[in-house]
């Protein structure tokens, strides 16, 4: 039973002469526990897909299965509230508890990205780096099984980035997250990915999945993570150039 199964999804954006085929019958499936990257073209329906699976919108055709399972999202922008300090950006996602055992996690979860020492500060008052892991404490705050993330380290410097890693692979670790994670890097996908998924240009529709069997933990600058990414930016270029012609 996979955490999330995506069936022949299609999605459609307008009607008539002006619209758009964004996604062309998506099948794809992630088990619990398991780290899947997307990888694709800019344009090729990678958020649009996102959106589906966190339904945010409905697909135009096709099937997406999550069996009821407690679904988090986090974005390239962070997307806090600058009037409220990072503990009470976190706290926003732990409403259904009293105020004790809110303020309790809160701290934990701080902790855990560790922010432990910048729970009063506000958002202004932090790096890009620092403002990713409260976004991601949000997400955690939300006790979620399924972890879907846009490009969520893109706009980070190569080392804040190399940091988040492996502080992201040991979450999903200990919580067995099914994650679906989307980068236009492709180092990034083979540093972190069980599987790497690569999807065509528009429409997008999944053309290649490579299962990682590289031993963890795995770094970025390694020669076995740059010899898979050389061979998958390979193909991607492939891609790209015969959807230009
Ligand atoms: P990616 O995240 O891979 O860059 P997107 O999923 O954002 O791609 O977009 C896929 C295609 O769908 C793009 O051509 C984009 O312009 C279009 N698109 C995305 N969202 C909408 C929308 N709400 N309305 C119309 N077109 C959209
Ligand atoms: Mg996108």
């Amino acid at each position: 039973m996979p955490a999330v199964r995506l069936d022949a999804v299609s999605k459609v954006y307008g009607r008539g002469a002006t619209s758009l085929l964004a996604l062309d019958q998506v099948s794809l499936s992630a088990s619990q526990g398991e780290f899947v990257c997307l990888l694709g073209a800019s344009g090729c329906g990678k958020s649009t897909m996102l959106n589906l699976v966190a339904g945010l919108d409905r697909p135009t055709a096709g099937t997406i299965e999550t069996g009821g399972k407690q679904i988090a999202m986090m974005f390239q922008e962070p997307a806090l509230f600058p009037w409220l300090t990072v503990t009470g950006n976190v706290e926003l996602a732990l409403r259904k508890l009293d105020r004790k055992k809110r303020k309790e996690r809160a701290a934990e979860l701080l902790d855990v990205v560790h922010l432990g020492g910048f729970a009063k500060k506000r958002p202004h008052e932090l790096s890009g780096g620092m403002r990713q892991r409260v976004s991601l404490a949000r997400a955690l705050a939300q006790e979620a099984d399924i972890l879907l993330m846009d490009e969520p380290f893109g706009a980070l410097d190569a080392m804040t980035r190399d940091l988040l890693h492996d502080e992201l692979e040991r979450i999903w670790r200990e919580r067995n997250l099914a994650i679906l994670f989307v980068t236009h890097n492709v180092r990034e996908a083979v540093r972190l990915g069980d599987r790497v998924v690569l999807l065509s240009s528009r429409p997008g529709t999944v053309i290649e999945d490579y299962t990682v069997e590289l031993e963890r933990p795995r770094r970025t600058e390694s020669a076995e993570v740059a010899k898979l990414a050389g061979e998958i930016t390979v193909r991607l270029k492939e891609e790209v150039s015969r959807h230009g012609r």
